[in-house]
């Protein structure tokens, strides 16, 4: 097969959608978008367990992790209240910021966005995975795994990152784009679980509670979030976690030491004494496996009385002394937990790292070394937190690469 379009499109996720709307609303161009699954949007559909948190309110560039301030242009150029109602889809924004379709089907953003294509007039060919781009400004050449070709004037490169193969995640922004002397940072898995060593969790699978959660790097606090703990066999996972992966992915790659301070009981520890002494003289008869339920979740307690040495659980309040007090308190609210990992790029939601930005123009999303090559989305380094961040900048950046692209033409 041998096509020719004005605009290629390689990728058909979240940015790669957005370039193609708007580079037919700049000019009707003639836009293709090549994407290397049977139908577009996969990993879209996953986002926000299905409900698809689409864009953040507060999303301004400071948020983000990497080349933020290479983000500013694409972030205040892009308006999505404009867009999204240019696509058909109705929003409901939370307090908090956080925007969704007002369904709550993330199926009905990427529908959106197919009926516009298609409203369009924007050619779409799937199954068609791009292993090579070679030519130039004018005449780009891009090959598929089959030996398909598409010849482009223009083309905006929008294949996303490595996270979560299963659902398209792969290293084709490398490979693409290495052989025209792009660089790039180095990539993490982010926004996963935080690893622990499996024995500081153990029995807690399962086990979730409210609060707080600080990570400390060598000893000094790096971050703190609020929010869902939640304990699986391997670690810590729940928003919050997810949140301090971002800061822990890149210290971790460099052996550095790290460790969680988690707060189950949400007061200092000081009248973390206090108060289990308290309950102590109120229910002497409780054993210890009881002494605490009605404050904290069962097993998460029980595993802090095995934490600070206190045996057996069917030993009586009464039988509580002041040092074993101490440590208790200290366990349910200055829980210090090592993290030895990230969840990998299998189970993480982004990547940290990516495209060099300096070799790219914000105001265009064009690269300064290929003139006609445009890249956008999670393939760049820009990456922001859990809240609608991510695909506020896909977005964005996507319509700010395919706009620019149909105006050069
Ligand atoms: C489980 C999960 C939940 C998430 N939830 C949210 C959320 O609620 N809110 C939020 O803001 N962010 C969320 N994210 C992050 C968000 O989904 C991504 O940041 C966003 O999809 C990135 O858009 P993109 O266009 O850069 O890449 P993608 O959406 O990944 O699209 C890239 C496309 O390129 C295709 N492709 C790749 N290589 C090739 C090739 N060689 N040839 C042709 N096609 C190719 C892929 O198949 C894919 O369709 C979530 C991520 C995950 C994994």
């Amino acid at each position: 097969m041998e096509k020719y379009t004005d605009i290629a499109i390689i990728g058909g996720g979240a940015s790669g959608l957005a370039a193609a709307v708007s580079a037919k609303d700049a000019q009707n161009a003639r836009v293709e978008i090549l994407e290397k699954y049977p139908r577009t949007g996969k990993k879209l559909l996953a986002t926000g367990n299905g409900r698809c948190n689409l864009w953040n309110a507060n999303a301004s560039e400071d948020k983000f992790f990497g080349a933020g301030a290479f983000a500013k242009h694409a972030l205040e150029a892009f308006d999505k209240d404009d867009f999204f109602a240019s696509v058909g889809l109705e929003i409901r924004v939370q307090d908090n910021g956080l925007a969704y379709p007002m369904s709550n089907q993330a199926s009905a953003v990427l529908d959106c966005l197919r009926f516009t294509c298609a409203e369009k007039g924007v050619s779409e060919t799937t199954d068609f995975h791009v292993v090579k781009i070679e030519g130039k400004k004018g005449k780009f050449r891009i090959t598929s795994e089959n030996g398909d070709i598409v010849f482009a004037k223009r083309v905006v490169l929008a294949t996303g990152s490595m996270a979560q193969p299963k659902l398209g995640g792969n290293n084709a922004f490398q490979t693409l784009l290495k052989p025209f002397g792009h660089s790039f940072t180095r990539c993490l898995p982010a926004l996963s679980y935080l690893k622990t060593n499996p024995s500081d969790v153990s029995g807690l699978k399962g086990m979730k509670y409210q609060g707080e959660i600080a990570l400390l790097l060598e000893g000094r606090q790096i971050a703190c979030e609020t929010g869902e703990i939640l304990f699986s066999e391997n670690g810590v996972s729940g928003i919050a976690a997810m949140q301090l992966s971002l800061y822990a992915a890149e210290p971790l790659s460099r052996g550095k030491k790290l460790c969680v301070r988690m707060s189950p009981l949400p007061m200092k520890k000081t009248d973390a004494e206090a108060f289990i002494g308290k309950r102590k003289s109120l229910f002497p008869e409780r054993t210890l496996e009881e002494l605490l339920t009605g404050a904290v979740v069962k097993r998460i307690a029980q595993a802090a009385f095995k934490r600070a040495g206190v045996s057996p659980l069917t030993r009586k309040a009464e039988t509580l002394t002041r040092s074993e007090i101490r440590k208790i308190a200290g366990e349910l609210t200055e829980w210090l937990c090592p993290v030895v990992a990230v969840g990998g790029f299998d189970v993480c939601q982004v990547m940290l790292g990516g495209a060099e930005a300096s070799e790219f123009d914000e105001k265009t999303m064009e690269s300064k070394l290929v003139p006609g090559l445009y890249a956008a989305g999670e393939l760049m380094d820009v990456t922001g937190p859990c809240g609608g961040y991510n695909l506020t900048w896909a977005w964005a950046s996507g319509a700010l690469a395919g706009r620019s692209a149909s105006d050069s033409l």
